[in-house]
């Protein structure tokens, strides 16, 4: 699978801290966007009281094309008010030419503190910069006058965004665009990004919560470096590239993902399709997590079918049907039936009694 490249630039200033965190919390909490930051000089001493979304738009294109390498999709970042053509006192603008997006886009800092007050300002960069990729994808702005309580809602009034942050929702008409354009991994990056920042703006202390969560991915990527580390003191000449990213891969997501939350998501997304839902099983059951992680991964999963059975869920069958599914294959050879702990085992009981 490879990665959609997203590209940062600040824009009337050089670097800032917040953009920082913001893209290393997009990059280790999802494998389908690849965020980086590209500066250039002109960018940074183009300071202005007020931007023109036409303006900023025309200097992208001069500087743009004479960058080396491939930027198909850049997001400049300004400090001041920015103003379009039919609004003013934008969050942000996406540059369109006869209808068809261009893959730039332009998001601003402007008033964004006093709106957020105690939600890091981190918050605010992710959900954009993650909302701007998604309409890349989708070729589409998505952005709809009706109020469905979306994340692509028209905000009226700027404090607009943190309600529908912490709603963290997207309306029936743009999930549908969306699931038509996203392909699965992309879609998981979306609901996983989404909820993680809906998590921790409804949290008491959404800062220093933030900070926590930024520290956790931080340690854990350092770990999963100090393993690669140690294979490569343990003899082995090489190491591909491959196996580093698998490894990175495994601490950053998987581990993270004992959370009903994010198993519901999961789930959820696979019921659509049955064949993805047994692998995604099979490689958890496969991996290399102790067996009292993975006991409490199939207790989580038991809780949900539970839930979904009590509500008359026709999910609750799906789920079921592709755990047993893999539970014929699992107890076939030693192999195996070595990654299957005692709490799978449970799951799988428990599964098989309910036809
Ligand atoms: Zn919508």
């Amino acid at each position: 699978m490879s990665k959609v490249p997203i590209e940062i630039t600040c824009i009337g200033y050089k670097n800032e801290k917040t953009i920082e965190n913001a893209l290393y919390f997009l990059n280790n909490l999802q494998d389908s966007f690849n965020y980086s930051i590209i500066s250039h000089e002109k960018f940074e001493n183009y300071s202005k009281k007020t931007y023109i979304t036409s303006e900023v738009f025309q200097l992208f294109n001069e500087i743009l094309p004479k960058l080396k390498g491939f930027h198909p999709y850049v997001i400049g970042v300004i400090m001041n008010q920015l103003n379009g053509k039919e609004f003013t006192n934008l969050f942000g603008s996406m540059e369109e030419i006869n209808n068809q997006i261009t893959g730039k886009a332009i998001t601003t800092l402007y008033e964004i503190k006093s709106i957020f007050k105690k939600i890091p300002i981190e918050i605010y960069l992710i959900f954009e910069f993650l909302s701007f990729s998604i309409r890349f994808i989708c070729q589409s702005p998505l952005i709809h006058d009706e109020i469905y309580n979306c994340i692509f809602d028209r905000k009226i009034s700027k404090e607009e965004i943190v309600r529908d942050i912490k709603l963290g929702k997207i309306c029936d008409t743009c999930f549908k665009i969306v699931s038509n354009k996203l392909d699965n991994d992309q879609l998981y990056a979306l609901r996983q990004i989404i909820n993680e920042i809906s998590f921790i703006t409804n949290s008491k202390e959404p800062e220093s919560f933030f900070l926590k969560q930024l520290n956790f991915i931080k340690n854990k990527t350092e770990k999963a470096r100090s393993k690669v580390n140690q294979h490569e003191n343990e003899g082995s000449k090489y190491i591909d590239l491959d196996q580093i990213h698998l490894i990175l891969q495994e601490f950053s997501t998987l581990n993270t993902k004992i959370d009903r939350n994010y198993i519901s998501i999961q789930l959820d997304i696979f019921c659509q399709k049955p064949s993805e839902l047994s692998k995604y099983l099979k490689r958890i059951i496969k991996s290399n997590w102790t067996n009292a992680d993975k006991d409490n991964w199939a207790k989580v999963i038991m809780d949900i079918l539970e839930n979904w059975k009590v509500l008359d869920d026709p999910r609750w069958q799906k789920v079921c049907k592709a755990i047993i599914d893999i539970a014929g294959e699992l107890f076939i050879g030693d192999k195996v039936a070595d990654f299957v702990s005692e709490g799978i085992i449970r799951l799988i009981n428990y599964v098989k009694s309910q036809f």
